[in-house]
């Protein structure tokens, strides 16, 4: 049998080797934050930003900046039926309430109408997660924010390095999130990245993710309420500040993949793949297949034709409101008719052509 393709897995090169030796042998005592400093400023700089603080995943980020921001009970939260459970459980965990909002046919992000529709007294903001690299249509977004008065927060985990109309994705809401997760386009193992422009939320989630203790406090170990604990170490941090140096080579790998993707499925019509609109950078960290409902296929009928070729195929995100901790929308019609009919494919840098063409034969046999 041929060679298992995993759906991804980073890339990691000398240069992160020699930064996490440095910070394993050298990065304590007076040191014990270099690594961390340098990863947060370097980190803004990319993304164009005031303020970035590291984080142990993006999970906690999220958690940091709705605590920051004052979402608590009874508030509503809207987001994407379509999501990851790392982007509602912050939520949860706050005593909000979310929201499922259904998706868009073709970026499979918020839809703007239905996300109006969902607005009430209790609505405090908008969670647009940026899906697989495609982007939400931040416009739409931003001018029901400021109507409505919602704080826009955006949960870029998987969109890392995308654009939109030339800001970074994570750069425009009130606040963005990132995950380093091992299966993210940079990785630092487990870990994340809170970042905004302002200057009061930062200082708040600041004093909250240092256990309630803020940096304006001159007695030592004093906290003044309770926080957080949901910080990255140095060791993290250099790892972070190795692949941050290579990102537009990391980024530019995931595009090249998909480049490959979209031109040997580009005799197919029963198959979309993500978008890339005019204005818009797709850093596709993870290429997507929907096939048409005329074609027939489904969800399982994929899943077990690539295990047979010993591929891992992903399938697309459940409906978190399918799920049993919350109640069923049959309503959010796309969100529940896409995932039964799309999967993800394996990309990272080191994928070649002709595991590609493997991949891609797969899809062929099924659809002919
Ligand atoms: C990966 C991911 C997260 C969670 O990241 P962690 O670092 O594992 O907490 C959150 N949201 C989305 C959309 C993700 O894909």
């Amino acid at each position: 049998m041929s060679n298992r393709i995993v759906y991804t897995q980073p890339s990691i090169t000398e240069l992160e080797h020699e930064y996490v030796l440095d910070a394993v042998k050298n990065g304590w005592g007076a040191k014990c934050y270099d690594y961390i400093n340098r990863f947060e400023q370097q980190f803004a700089n990319y993304l164009g930003v005031k303020h970035a603080l590291a984080t142990s995943s993006c999970t906690g980020a999220m958690q940091l900046g709705l605590a920051a921001a004052g979402i608590g009970a009874g508030d509503e939260v809207i987001l994407a039926d379509t999501n990851w459970i790392a982007t509602v459980a912050p939520v949860v965990h706050l005593g909000a309430n979310p929201v499922f909002v259904d998706i868009l046919p073709d970026s499979w992000c918020l839809d703007p109408l239905k996300v109006e529709q969902a607005i009430t007294q209790r609505t405090k903001a908008i969670i647009a997660t940026h899906l697989y690299g495609n982007l939400c249509e931040m416009t739409a977004l931003r001018s029901l924010a400021a109507k409505y008065q919602l704080l826009l927060i955006e949960d870029a985990a998987e969109a890392l390095g995308s654009e939109y109309h030339g800001q970074k994705a994570g750069s425009i809401g009130a606040f963005g999130t990132f995950s380093f997760h091992g299966t993210k386009t940079m990785t630092t193992g487990e870990g994340g990245m809170f970042v905004t422009n302002d200057s009061n939320l930062y200082e708040r989630v600041l004093t909250l993710s240092n256990h309630g203790r803020s940096r304006h406090q001159t007695k030592q170990f004093w906290p003044d309420e309770i926080g957080y604990k949901f910080k990255m170490s140095n060791i993290q941090a250099a790892l972070g500040c190795a692949q941050l140096e290579r990102i537009d080579e990391l980024v530019g790998a995931k595009r090249k993949v998909f480049s490959r993707y979209k031109m040997l499925l580009s005799n197919y019509t029963e198959l979309m793949l993500n978008p890339e609109p005019n204005g818009r950078l797709n850093s596709y960290w993870m290429p997507t297949v929907v096939f048409s409902k005329k074609s027939g296929i489904k969800q399982e009928q994929l899943i077990s034709a690539f295990q047979k070729e010993n591929i891992d195929a992903r399938v697309f995100f459940w409906p978190l409101s399918s799920l049993p901790m919350f109640t069923t929308k049959p309503e959010n019609q796309q969100a529940y008719d896409i995932a039964q009919r799309a999967i993800n494919l394996p990309s990272y840098p080191q994928l070649t052509e002709s595991e590609q063409q493997r991949i891609v034969q797969v899809i062929s046999a099924l659809l002919c």
